[in-house]
C-alpha cells in the first residue's frame, strides 16, 4: 500500500469503500498532510492553492465523526460565497453516499427563505452556508448550534477579503467552546494567522506549497 493511499488512515470502511468507487486512489498532499491530525481530532489550519482537495479533506475528517443516528446539526462549514457552498454540499454527498440517511443542508443568501426555514424545521447532521445568510437563520432562532462538534472555515481569505470576520465571529460565540475547528484557505496572510488565534485551538499547521 502506498504511504498517500486512503486506506493508509483510520477511516469508517464505508467511506473507505465510497471512495474506491469515486476513483479516489491516493490522497492529494494536502489531504495527505492535515487528515490524519484532523482524525486525531485537532484543529487544523491548511494552507493550499485552488484545486488540491482541500474539501474531501475536512468532508472526511466530519463524515468520519457524525454521529448518524443523533439527528442533529454537528456540522457548520462557512463559505464565501452560494456557488463554493453548493459545490462544497454536493462533494461531501458524494463522498456521504455510502452513508445513509446523512442530511446536508445548504443556506445560502440570494435564496428564498421559505424553503429555508422549511428544511430547518425538517432538521439536518451538517449545515453549509454563507455567514450573512447563517447569522439571519441563527438570530432568528431557527438554526441552533449547540450540538456542533466541528466548525469549518473554508476559503477563509475569501470570506475575509468580503468583510465576514463580525459574522463568523458572532456564530462561533453561539457554539460549544470544545468543538474542532478547521480553518482552510488559499493564502496565508497575516488575518488568518489571527483569525486562527480567535477560533482554534493550538491548531496544527499545514500547508502544500505550489511547485510552479
Ligand atoms: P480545493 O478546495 O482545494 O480548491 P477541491 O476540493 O474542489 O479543491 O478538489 C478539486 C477536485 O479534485 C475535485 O473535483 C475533487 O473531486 C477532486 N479530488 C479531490 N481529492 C481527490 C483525490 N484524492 N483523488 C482524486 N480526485 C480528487
Ligand atoms: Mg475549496
Amino acid at each position: 500500500m502506498s504511504s498517500n493511499a486512503f486506506a493508509s488512515l483510520s477511516l469508517d470502511p464505508a467511506l473507505l469503500k465510497n471512495l474506491q468507487g469515486l476513483g479516489y486512489k491516493e490522497m492529494t498532499p494536502i489531504q495527505a498532510q492535515s487528515l490524519p491530525p484532523i482524525l486525531e481530532g485537532k484543529d487544523v489550519i491548511a494552507k493550499a492553492k485552488t484545486g488540491s482537495g482541500k474539501t474531501a479533506a475536512f468532508a472526511l475528517g466530519l463524515l468520519n465523526k457524525l454521529e448518524v443516528k443523533r439527528f442533529r446539526i454537528q456540522t457548520l462549514v462557512m463559505c464565501p460565497t452560494r456557488e463554493l457552498a453548493d459545490q462544497v454540499s454536493k462533494e461531501i454527498r458524494r463522498l456521504a453516499r455510502a452513508i445513509h440517511n446523512i442530511k446536508v443542508l445548504t443556506l445560502c443568501g440570494g435564496m428564498p427563505f421559505g424553503p429555508q426555514i422549511g428544511s430547518l424545521e425538517h432538521g439536518a447532521h451538517i449545515v453549509v452556508g454563507t455567514p450573512g445568510r447563517l447569522l439571519e437563520h441563527l438570530d432568528k432562532g431557527r438554526l441552533k448550534l449547540d450540538d456542533i462538534t466541528t466548525l469549518v472555515l473554508d476559503e477563509a481569505d475569501r470570506m475575509l477579503d468580503m468583510g465576514f470576520r463580525d459574522d463568523i465571529r458572532h456564530i462561533a460565540s453561539q457554539m460549544p467552546a470544545n468543538r474542532q475547528t478547521l480553518l482552510f484557505s488559499a493564502t496565508y496572510p497575516d488575518e488568518i494567522q489571527s483569525l486562527s488565534a480567535d477560533f482554534q485551538k493550538q491548531p496544527v499547521s499545514v500547508s502544500v506549497e505550489s511547485v510552479h
